[in-house]
């Protein structure tokens, strides 16, 4: 066991903040000592005990995601738990901008001593989102902590991802202003385990419960899910600035998730989602030789030319530089 990975094991935040930072760098010899340090962890396994529950939570900004997770973080904290945080933000590796504006967030949550906010990396560190999440995610829950929040904005793929690498996903909503249901898309509503109607107090309560009707209905008519007890997907009301149904809304997710775990479910789902980033990870480093490795990239590019020339047919050409591919 290397020295880093076992202060990693000891819960040290700095550690834990040195090694995502690792797992974050794209330079190779990083690389490196990433992976050794995310095997000698999984080698230190397996640890029942330091499965963490990891819950994905979406909603496009405004929402209320940063209260709503500085509310529920400092609820599970209350009750002993340790609660991590990360941010997947696809704005922040297009553009370097964040929407997710880590600085301001959260600011009760980040002095708590049993919580660990880690910011949104920007652009130039990313060595591809979805790796940065899944490893990052590895190393809390090695790091010891419970509850691990995975936070993105409803942007492109994001939430998908976040779903596939999440045990439970929760999907924030605002109250609607008149009768009809927000424009969410179908997708996404697929993947929730939970739709949370944030705001539900005050002046916007009225309508929060009215939201929270519609969507409960909506969820009624999709099909059921494998991984789903009776009355799941759910749809909940909540206040995250006053504090108001998040208790509830944790006894859901505990009652979902023992369920999944009696049924054999858990594990599978976990099981499936290292099988899935075991493929994508294969095949993104296949793409990557192939604009990386100059034998490889020559191959392409003369190959496409020919299919552009009508001097070869694509399939013949894919062939060939598929060939390519064995040296
Ligand atoms: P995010 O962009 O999804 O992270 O949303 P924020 O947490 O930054 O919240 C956006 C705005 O909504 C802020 O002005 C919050 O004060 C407000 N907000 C968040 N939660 C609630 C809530 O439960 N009730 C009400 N009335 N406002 C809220």
């Amino acid at each position: 066991m290397t020295e880093r990975a076992q202060s990693v094991l000891n819960g040290n935040r700095r550690a834990l903040a040195r090694a995502i930072t690792l797992i974050e760098s794209a330079k190779p010899s990083h690389r490196v000592e990433a992976l050794a340090l995310l095997d000698a962890l999984r080698a230190a396994g397996p640890q029942p005990a330091r499965q963490a529950l990891r819950i994905g939570l979406s909603g496009t900004p405004g929402v209320g995601k940063s209260t709503f997770i500085e509310s529920f973080g400092m609820m599970l904290v209350g009750q002993g738990l340790r609660v991590a945080v990360l941010a997947v933000d696809p704005s922040s590796t297009r553009s370097g901008g964040s929407i997710l504006g880590d600085k301001t967030r959260m600011n009760l949550l980040a002095r708590e001593a049993n919580a660990y906010i880690r910011p949104t990396p920007s652009s130039n560190r990313l060595g591809g989102v979805a790796r940065r999440t899944r490893e990052a995610t590895i190393l809390c829950e090695a790091a010891g902590f419970d509850i691990i929040l995975i936070e993105t904005v409803g942007v492109g793929q994001s939430e998908t991802m976040v779903a596939g690498i999440s045990d439970v996903f929760l999907l924030l909503m605002a109250p609607a202003g008149g009768d009809e249901l927000q424009g969410v898309k179908r997708g996404i509503m697929e993947i929730a385990d939970m739709i949370v109607v944030n705001k539900a107090d005050g002046d916007l309560k009225p309508a929060a419960t009215r939201t929270c009707a519609d969507y409960a209905g909506a969820l009624m008519l999709l099909r059921k899910r494998e991984q789903d007890p009776e009355g799941f997907p759910k749809a909940m009301l909540a206040s995250a600035i006053e504090e108001n149904g998040l208790d509830a809304i944790w006894a859901e997710v505990q009652a979902l998730i023992a369920w999944r775990k009696s049924a054999g479910i858990w594990q599978k789902n976990r099981t499936a989602q290292a099988a899935a980033w075991f493929r994508e990870e294969v095949e993104a480093g296949l793409l990557a030789r192939l604009t990386e490795d100059f034998t490889l990239k020559s191959a392409f590019e003369r190959e496409m030319d020919a299919v552009q020339r009508g001097e070869s047919t694509p399939s013949a050409a894919a062939a060939t530089v598929l060939g390519a591919l064995k040296d």
